[in-house]
């Protein structure tokens, strides 16, 4: 792996969307260098580009120009068939609106991309159990996401997105549909992520998540504007957060 560089890296990004009048540039030559490790959060108003941003960064979305990093392999120039299997093993995706199939009990949505990855259906069940121990969910493996609280159903899609150990975690608005609560369980998860050395990239318009960062990036207008490292270690910041929460 390409410490070196950084796990995610972007240069001269450019997204264009649409065409004529309603042509705009969503991401507008962006570079960027996340670490090993590193927690980035990125915040800006809306339509300012940050899920664009994260859809470029996960293979989601091509971009018009500039050049995507994940480790040491450009993912741009990837085949769609190279790119899908890419992303299933080594992004990590977390929506604000959980994005769970809404069919399957909490478990099988975990076990779901271990299985697309070519685990045994055994060390699926294996893995998703722990995962979803990891997230305090152990007693509600069986539940359809219907049954579940928003923050509990946030708690099984980072389970879902930790499944294939992925190099990076994405997540758009994490706790944009969660109350204070849920925000806090959701902000333990990513701490604890942290320290295990998961690199995380959130956007987020919830400045007690963005505390909880190494560096917060402000974007407008498709490009960075600051770029800034946040001082102390993000436990000692989450526990004052806690605290003020009383
Ligand atoms: P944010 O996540 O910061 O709210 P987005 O990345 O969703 O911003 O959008 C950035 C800009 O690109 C906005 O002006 C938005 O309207 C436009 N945009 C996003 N996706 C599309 C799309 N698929 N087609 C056309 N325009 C889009
Ligand atoms: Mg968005």
């Amino acid at each position: 792996m390409n410490v070196l560089h950084g796990v995610v890296r972007a240069c001269g990004l450019v997204k264009v969307h649409g065409q004529g009048p309603s042509r705009v540039r969503a991401v507008d030559t962006v570079d960027l260098e996340v670490p090993q490790g590193e927690t980035v959060a990125v915040m800006g108003p809306s339509g300012c580009g940050k899920s664009t941003l994260l859809h470029l960064l996960s293979g989601l979305e091509r971009p018009t120009g500039g050049e995507v990093w994940l480790a040491d392999q450009r993912i741009d120039i990837l085949s769609e068939q190279a790119l899908a299997r890419l992303r299933r093993r080594s992004v990590g995706f977390v929506f604000q609106a959980f994005h769970l199939v809404e069919e399957l009990s909490a478990a099988e949505n975990v076990e779901l991309p271990l299985l697309l990855a070519g685990h045994s259906w055994r060390e699926a069940r294996r893995r998703a159990s722990l995962l979803l121990e990891r997230v305090a969910l152990a007693d509600r493996v069986r539940h359809l996401p219907s049954q579940l609280s928003g923050g509990q159903r946030q708690r099984v899609a980072i389970a879902r997105a930790l499944a294939n150990d992925p190099l990076v975690v994405l997540a758009d608005e994490p706790t944009g549909n969660l109350d204070t609560a849920a925000t806090l369980d959701v902000l333990r998860i990513f701490e604890d992520l942290r320290s295990a050395g998961q690199t995380l990239v959130i956007v987020t318009h919830d400045e007690r998540v963005a505390a909880t960062a190494d560096r917060l990036i402000s974007m407008r207008d498709g490009m960075f504007v600051d770029d800034t490292r946040l001082a102390g270690t993000g436990t000692g910041r989450l526990g004052r957060l806690i605290g003020l929460e009383g």
